[in-house]
């Protein structure tokens, strides 16, 4: 489905929309002080829109899992005190009622929550009526449809002020980041809704500080509309997420040094170049489209031969011997074999496909 949807600029939230707009504040509010605190620095670091978990969905139960409802009385103070616009998670009903009671100025979904349609159909109804903005963070799994489904039943409750968040994905096992940036997701989501905000949380896709600024930098030159990063007054103390929280001095920093990419450029020569790049880039598919249907059309015959012959389809002792060609010389010409073998892969698949529907004809 379409969506109908208002955009950020109009939401009334961001003082400056042009890139990045930033979201920033700890991972939860832990105590009154910890979160005014927290909020005074970011504000003098010109942060606008202060971030903080109230309710906190805990892989393990016994670890801290939010104050509950006094908090927003906290994130109010910060809201009438300091002038700033707030923002906490929702996940389910009641918190849905408690947040818009307590006035916030924006919501999020989390991870957890977008992976399990049920509980966004209970949000979405419980938000019916309510012109809030919201933004929907990936579901843990690399799913972009059900990350899409959530945003479509919001929509269809009538939420129009809707963006998403790009935090990473689920990894078993030891890797560098607490969870994979699988960018390809968040860029096939700005493919089919280039209008919708789109935000990257590198704090929960990194899970350490060292690495928050190299994500948050790939973001920015991916062409991502902002960041909510965790920030905490003493990341060391944080009750929850502690290991991935900046300071909010380290917080200003970081900004200070991203390089921010334009979308596009004014200067002709720069468009009569990528013109001319991008044309010869056509001319080079348009060939690779030619080649393909060639390869196709000689196993198509290969196909019929093996059927007369009465041949199996699969000979296996071929098949490596493509692929060791392929990576050999591949190398030489500098191409990553991971990228060949799924390229080859495919193209082999294809015309197995094909070939098992020659056989099975009369
Ligand atoms: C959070 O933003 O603190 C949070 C719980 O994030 P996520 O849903 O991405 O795990
Ligand atoms: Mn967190």
């Amino acid at each position: 489905m379409q969506l109908d949807i208002i955009k950020a600029e109009e939401w009334g939230l961001f003082a400056d929309t042009t890139r990045p707009v930033v979201i920033a504040g700890p991972c939860s509010a832990e105590s009154e002080q910890q979160l005014f605190e927290t909020a005074k620095a970011l504000k003098a670091g010109g942060i606008g829109v202060l971030r903080a978990g109230i309710w906190k969905p805990r892989t393990r139960p016994n670890s801290f899992e939010g104050v509950g409802e006094v908090g927003l009385q906290w994130m109010r103070r910060v809201r009438e005190e300091l002038g700033m616009k707030v923002a906490t998670e929702v996940a389910n009903v009641k918190h849905v009622g408690e947040a818009l009671k307590a006035g916030m100025d924006m919501l999020w979904l989390g991870a957890r929550t977008t992976a399990n349609p049920f509980a966004i159909q209970e949000i979405a109804d419980a938000l019916k009526g309510a012109d809030i903005p919201v933004l929907v963070k990936n579901p843990v799994n690399p799913d972009v449809e059900l990350w899409i489904g959530a945003l479509e039943r919001l929509n269809l409750a009538g939420l129009k002020k809707i963006g998403v968040i790009h935090r990473g994905f689920s990894v078993y096992g030891e890797a560098k980041y607490r969870n994979m940036p699988q960018w390809q997701l968040p860029i096939e989501i700005k493919r089919r809704f280039p209008e919708m905000l789109m935000i990257c949380d590198p704090s929960h896709i990194a899970g350490k500080r060292e690495y928050v600024p190299e994500i948050a930098q790939q973001a920015m030159d991916l062409g991502f509309d902002g960041l909510i990063v965790e920030s905490h007054i003493c990341p060391e103390t944080a009750l929850s997420d502690a290991t991935q929280q900046l300071t909010p001095a380290d917080l200003a920093d970081m900004l200070g040094k991203l390089v921010i990419r334009k979308i596009d450029s004014e200067s002709l020569e720069y468009r009569e170049n990528m013109d001319d790049l991008r044309a010869r880039i056509d001319g080079i598919d348009d060939e690779l489209l030619e080649l393909l249907a060639s390869r196709m059309r000689i196993s198509d015959e290969i196909g019929r031969y093996k059927k007369q012959n009465n041949i199996t389809i699969l000979q296996p002792g071929r098949w490596e011997k493509v692929l060791a060609k392929v990576f050999e010389k591949g190398r030489e010409k500098g191409l990553d074999c991971e990228f060949l073998e799924k390229l080859f892969k495919a193209i082999h698949q294809a015309s197995i496909d094909r070939q098992t529907e020659i056989m099975s004809r009369d």
